[in-house]
């Protein structure tokens, strides 16, 4: 039996029910032939460790294909599922927030609904709770499925990003991740559009851990992150962690100014011996195109930060939720 709620999921007799152990929340984008097969796994994952108190949240990110009908489905034939559906496709990192927004567990689990990072890894997770840390992230071994290029991007990506924020964002890790409330709670009080939640997790700090796996190939579909949607996110997590860029700006300007104090002093000098000015178009326009050229590049840097500004401050809530179904275990046989 399926119940439908257009407000909130919570219906007013929660309060009398004693806390859930866990929530697992999966974003779902175009994943019509995963749901059943990803509902199956994780719903027996979390028997395992929680028995029946836990709370799958499948968050339908405006699919084009029928993504949303095998959620209902999924509502309608087991129990503990609560299915969200956006009002259209807000992205991975907004429909994962949209989740956790939702998500009424102690523990919270995050998977990917195309089964690339094991579910059945959550009993291990829960293991290293269990032993004191707050955040048991996923640390991957290898990227099957990823091409050469996408491999060494994503490692170079990492680096830098490492290199450049003061967070302590770990190396090759997704949003695959197990946390506790306190660290929820933290999370869900930053109010940032631009989000890149591995590092946010990051920053709110606590006993962070890692659990290191292989990770599979997608087992339906295909991956959604074209090569501008990773530059994009790429340039997220840059921008949402560090300022360093902007003094590169500084950096570059103080150098420029120098070098080109200590050419006057030169063309000064030989004019002064020589008596007659450097010539040189050629090289006039040279340093003129370049100079102009990188002036463009660090206006766009700026700019990438001044459209963020532009984009937070206009406050605007993060996603819209069409609808929330959940599977009615209150029913016999429900
Ligand atoms: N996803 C989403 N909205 C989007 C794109 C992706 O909710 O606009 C979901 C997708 O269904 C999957 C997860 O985010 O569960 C990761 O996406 P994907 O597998 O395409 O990324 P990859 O694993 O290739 O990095
Ligand atoms: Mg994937």
């Amino acid at each position: 039996m399926v119940h439908a709620n257009t407000e909130s999921h919570q219906s007013p007799a929660v309060d009398d029910m004693p806390p859930l152990a866990l929530s697992v929340v999966v974003p779902c984008f175009n994943e019509e032939g995963n749901i059943a097969e990803l509902e199956r796994r994780v719903a027996s994952a979390c028997r395992a460790v929680a028995g029946d108190s836990y709370e799958i949240v499948l968050v339908n990110d405006g699919s084009k294909d029928g993504t949303w009908a095998a959620i209902l489905c999924a509502a309608e034939e087991g129990p503990n599922i609560i299915g969200v559906d956006l009002s259209r496709n807000h992205g991975h990192q907004l429909a994962l927030s949209a989740g956790l927004s939702m998500a009424g567990g102690a523990r919270i689990f995050i998977v990917d609904a195309d089964l690339q990072d094991p579910p059945e890894l959550l009993a291990d997770m829960m293991k290293l709770m269990d032993e004191g840390a707050d955040v048991v992230y996923g640390q991957r071994l290898g990227r099957p499925g990823d091409s050469g290029l996408r491999k060494s991007a994503a490692s170079v990506f990492y680096r830098l990003l490492r290199y450049l924020s003061d967070v302590d964002i770990p190396l090759d890790t997704g949003d695959f991740r197990l946390m506790n409330r306190r660290v929820l709670d933290a999370l869900l009080a930053m109010p940032e559009h631009h989000r890149f939640i591995r590092g946010m997790i990051g920053w709110v700090g606590f006993k962070q851990v890692p659990l290191q796996y292989e990770r599979s190939e997608r087992t339906e579909g295909e991956t959604s992150y074209t090569l501008s949607r990773l530059i994009s996110f790429a340039i997220d997590g840059i921008t949402g962690f560090s300022i360093r860029p902007l003094r590169l700006v500084t950096y570059t300007g103080l150098v420029t100014a120098m070098l080109s104090a200590l050419y006057a002093f030169y063309i000064f000098i030989v004019w002064f011996i020589h008596g007659e000015p450097v010539a040189g178009w050629p090289s006039l326009m040279a340093v003129v195109l370049l100079l102009g050229g990188v002036q463009m590049i660090f206006l766009g840097l700026i700019g990438e930060y001044v459209g963020r500004v532009f984009q937070e401050v206009k406050g605007r809530p993060l996603f819209v939720i069409s609808e929330v179904v959940t599977s009615d275990t209150s029913e016999p046989g429900g």
